[in-house]
């Protein structure tokens, strides 16, 4: 692929900005990374990925997929090899607590969240990011170009803005002001995460619930717990479901108690409560904020887009925000980096070629998740506290996120775009 004249301004390192800037520059498009941060960094504890994630890794750039495989943790079992996670009832007191599993063809395949972070970090040179850059807003300069203001006074310009700042982007709100889907809304599930030695957790659990990947299910709250550090460590994260607002909604975390936990899963059975025991004193609960009460009308203004949770922020049930991310990466840097793209008006029709082809996938996700995190909470919809309905709606959903062909995306992308741009390939319209 021919170097392009044009450069893009991509706002918010995380993973989305992180793995668009890394295909993006393998393949020959000048991008910078404007990161609030003062370096790259990630929160939270464990991230697992789903078999088309790791098929859009691979497509972004070998060394997203290297890095992934490095320092990825599976479940610890061979027997268990193909299992994403065993579920359990992990509400009534008994000795059988097996409910089912749900297997895929990658197993569990979780990493930590900041060590992936530092491997992909190594994949872009430096000069391609600049940290302490909180965008603050963007107007046309007289040229056509864009000029970004942030914060700390600096400013840039650039020829295209993609919004990958997350589930509060700055982006989206200055392309939509006071349209609804400026700010995302309250779940009313919130999360307790904890880490816990894998010595701790075989004591609280036993050895085959510590190793592998389980879902705990009860009535309004589930627990999920997968092995990281390369099973030195227990990742878990526990849900409950409240009828409350969250207090602030600027904060997506408060702190909290460890008796907070235990008193929001006072009645489950001993797993749960046993793994509780093992958080910290003094922790924070993460509200879970989605935009799944007001979807994003379009990912695409002109030559500005939002990606990743910036675009199609989700709750997490699913465990396929992040890998979604890296699916529009994979789509979005084929489509920037085709021959045919020159022009700003050609950067236009890219961006809205990617909003076609993602938007319906992105938004699917969001309500998908909200209504799996119920299921696995007894409250889904038609489903209840009936497991073989639990079982067929996971094992279906998860088939709509996994059961892609990410190249077969890409190249369809490109078809259209060639299409609308004038040189050979079909334009097909958009698909899930
Ligand atoms: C509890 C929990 C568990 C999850 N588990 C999974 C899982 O197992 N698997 C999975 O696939 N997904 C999971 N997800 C979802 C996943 O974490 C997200 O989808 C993903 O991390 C979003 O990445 P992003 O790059 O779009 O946004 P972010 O990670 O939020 O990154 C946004 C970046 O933009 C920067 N930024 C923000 N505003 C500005 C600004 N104005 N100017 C400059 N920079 C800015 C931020 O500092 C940040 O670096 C989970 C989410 C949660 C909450």
């Amino acid at each position: 692929m021919a170097p392009k004249d044009f450069e893009v301004a991509i706002i918010g390192g995380g993973i989305a900005g992180l793995t668009l800037a890394i295909a993006l520059h393998h393949r020959g498009v000048n991008v910078v990374i404007y990161e609030q941060a003062a370096h790259f960094a990630e929160i939270g504890a464990g991230v697992s990925f789903t078999p088309n994630a790791v098929q859009a890794m691979k497509h972004c750039y070998s060394g997203v997929y290297s890095a992934f495989e490095k320092i990825r943790t599976g479940n610890l079992w061979p027997s268990k090899k193909n299992v994403w996670f065993d579920y359990h009832d992990g509400y009534h007191d008994k000795d059988e607590t097996f409910a089912f599993s749900i297997t895929s063809s990658i197993g569990q395949a979780g990493v930590h969240r900041a060590r992936y972070l530092d491997e992909l970090v190594k994949l872009l040179p430096e000069e391609h990011a600049r940290f302490g850059k909180r965008l603050e807003g963007f107007e046309r300069d007289g040229s056509g170009r864009w000029r970004l203001r942030f914060e700390d006074g600096s400013e840039a310009t650039t020829d295209a803005i993609i919004g990958c700042d997350g589930i509060k982007s700055k982006v989206r709100q200055l392309l939509y002001g006071d349209h609804p889907c400026s700010h995302p809304t309250f779940t009313h599930k919130y999360a307790y995460r904890a880490l816990a030695t894998m010595e701790d957790a075989i004591k609280a659990v036993g050895e085959e619930k510590a190793k592998n990947a389980c879902m705990h299910m009860g009535p309004g709250g589930h627990m999920l717990t997968f092995p990281v550090n390369h099973g030195q460590t227990l990742n878990v994260v526990a849900f409950h479901t409240t009828e409350s607002d969250w207090p602030d909604y600027n904060k997506l975390t408060r702190p909290a108690k460890r008796e907070d936990a235990l008193r929001d899963f006072a009645n489950y059975g001993p797993d749960v409560t046993n793994l509780l025991q093992l958080c910290q004193p003094n922790l924070d609960v993460w509200a879970i904020f989605h935009l799944g009460d007001h979807p994003v009308p379009t990912y695409a203004k002109g030559t500005i887009c939002i990606v990743g949770d910036a675009a199609h922020a989700t709750s997490p049930h699913h465990g396929a925000g992040a890998g979604f991310c890296i699916e529009d990466a994979a789509v979005l840097s084929d489509l920037l980096a085709d021959d045919r793209v020159r022009t700003q008006q050609d950067i236009e029709v890219v961006f809205s070629v990617f909003n076609d082809v993602r938007r319906e996938r992105g938004n699917w996700l969001v309500q998908s998740s909200q209504h799996i995190g119920n299921c696995y909470e007894w409250i889904g919809q038609g489903v209840g506290e009936d497991f073989s309905k639990v079982e067929n709606e996971i094992n279906t959903r998860n088939g709509m996120i996994s059961d892609v062909d990410v190249q077969g995306l890409c190249r369809e992308a490109v078809g259209i775009l060639r299409g609308r741009l004038g040189g050979d390939g079909m334009d097909k319209g958009a698909r899930l």
